[in-house]
């Protein structure tokens, strides 16, 4: 067993660190007051290989690892993480799906220019009245000649606006439960696509978050993904890599906000001395550093898992349901560091506690995760 990052592992952090430093840090309030996507970041984060971190570079992709993967994550969250959450969505989601279940030929058409950055890409499971129970989808695929014709509409899709690439999942088979859905690509612009609402949200406002509504949209046959029946099944899949990511941007955000805190204790004086000489405040830091590096170790060992080929239900969702709780606390620790002014929008600590409560929310909440975990842990 060996702790240490490679030397290559270094340098990426180095790298995606400075880069979310001078690009990114300077845009984040503006970004997150506006609610903006920045569309103008795609072309430089594609530079680096932050659009297709982990796909073959025969597809355009940078032929990472997947603990490449979380370093990646990680330092885009530690600065913003609705950044990070839209690399993650974009990568973990839409990329990941068409990368592991499409044909040579599909992959060629959509996983290049996703994993390229020339395009960015949206992944559509949940629907109003489907999230966890995201088997209880609406949305159907009806076959008609050489197309299917898909109707219904997906809810809180990350990129719903502004992908040009959506994976979307339907019911093909109405009596087949889960062996009843099945997915398909969809590209932007094609007739019947169209996005509906744009969410207003608490946090993670600088990364699109819209409905996308199908009326009769026809596409052809040949953007079925993975099989008729497959496009659950093969979702859960997804989902058990994504998880990964999302504990790797809670553990980044949480970094993010431990660092606040510990610059922010060293400075602020109260009673003739600085607040991290107050035991209460060293508890606080010492807590948040060492639960960091716990959610830290089980990311990567999900991670490590995964490069190996394993099947990583169980440590994806244990990794992401302690990263993500562990990182609600460290946030909810900052703004309490910080007194006031981890009220108001001059210190970063705000906005780490707003952005952070998608992380027990989004790719499985964290009851979802304890029920996949007991499942597990039962059925052994
Ligand atoms: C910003 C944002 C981005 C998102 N991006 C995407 C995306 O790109 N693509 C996509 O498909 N989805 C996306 N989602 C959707 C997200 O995955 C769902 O919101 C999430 O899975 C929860 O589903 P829900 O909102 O329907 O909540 P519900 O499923 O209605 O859950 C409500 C509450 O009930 C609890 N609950 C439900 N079932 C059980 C149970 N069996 N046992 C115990 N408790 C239970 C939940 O844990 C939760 O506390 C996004 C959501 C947000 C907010």
């Amino acid at each position: 067993m060996d702790f240490r990052p490679t030397n290559e592992q270094r340098l990426l952090r180095r790298t995606v660190r400075e880069f979310a430093q001078t690009e990114i840090r300077p845009h984040i309030r503006e970004w997150d007051d506006q609610q903006h996507f920045p569309t103008e970041l795609v072309p430089k984060m594609a530079a680096l290989g932050l659009m297709g971190i982990q796909f073959p570079e025969q597809y355009g992709g940078a032929g990472m690892s997947a603990i490449d993967y979380c370093i990646c994550i990680e330092e885009l969250a530690r600065v913003d993480p609705a950044v990070a959450l839209s690399v993650a969505a974009h990568n973990g989601l839409c990329c990941a799906h068409i990368a592991l279940f499409a044909t040579d030929d599909q992959k060629r058409r959509f996983l290049t220019p996703l994993a390229r950055g020339e395009k960015v890409g949206a992944w559509g499971l949940t629907e109003s009245t489907s999230g966890s129970d995201a088997a209880g989808m609406r949305t159907t695929a009806t076959r008609a000649g050489n197309c299917w014709v898909l109707t219904g509409s997906k809810t809180f899709t990350t990129h719903g606006r502004v992908a040009e690439v959506m994976v979307v999942m339907a019911v093909t088979d109405r009596t087949a439960a889960t062996k009843g859905i099945s997915a398909f690509v969809v590209e932007r612009g094609t007739a019947g696509m169209t996005p509906g609402k744009k969410e207003d949200k608490l946090g993670m406002r600088a990364s699109d978050t819209s409905e996308v509504i199908f009326d009769n949209c026809r596409i052809p046959a040949d953007q079925l993904l993975g099989g008729e029946g497959q496009g659950f099944v093969n979702s859960m899949q997804v989902l058990d890599a994504g998880r990964i990511g999302i504990a790797a941007l809670s553990v980044g955000l949480a970094q993010g906000a431990y660092e606040a805190a510990l610059a922010y204790a060293r400075e602020r004086t109260a009673f003739g001395q600085t607040i991290s000489s107050f035991q209460a405040i060293q508890f606080k830091l010492a807590d948040a550093a060492t639960r960091i590096e716990a959610a830290r170790l089980l990311t990567y060992r999900a991670a490590y898992l995964k490069n190996r080929g394993d099947r990583t239900t169980l440590e994806s969702a244990m990794a992401k349901l302690y990263a993500s709780e562990i990182a609600v606390r460290v946030a909810e620790d900052c703004v309490q560091i910080h007194g006031g002014y981890g009220f108001v929008k001059d210190y970063p600590a705000e906005k780490y506690f707003r952005d952070v409560k998608l992380m027990t929310i989004g790719e499985g909440t964290s009851e979802i995760q304890r029920l996949v975990i007991a499942r597990r842990l039962l059925s052994r």
